[in-house]
């Protein structure tokens, strides 16, 4: 299980990026997405997230 970033939803800010402690995000396309093996659930990136697109998968 992982968490992951709604592409459609996502306003590429970053802030995820910048609060992952793992290094699981990383940029896709106009987006960011989540790096499963490396997301170990800690939810930092989804109380950051100004546009409430990381949800549990
Ligand atoms: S839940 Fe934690 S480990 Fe997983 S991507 Fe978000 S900040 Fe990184
Ligand atoms: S914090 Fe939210 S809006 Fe910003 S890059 Fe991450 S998923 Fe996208």
């Amino acid at each position: 299980m992982s968490f992951i970033i709604m592409q459609d939803a996502c306003i590429a800010c970053g802030a995820c990026r910048e609060e992952c402690p793992n290094d699981a995000v990383e940029p896709s396309g106009a987006a960011f997405r989540i790096i499963p093996e490396k997301c170990s659930e800690c939810a930092s990136c989804l109380e950051n997230c100004p546009s409430g697109a990381i949800v549990e998968d």
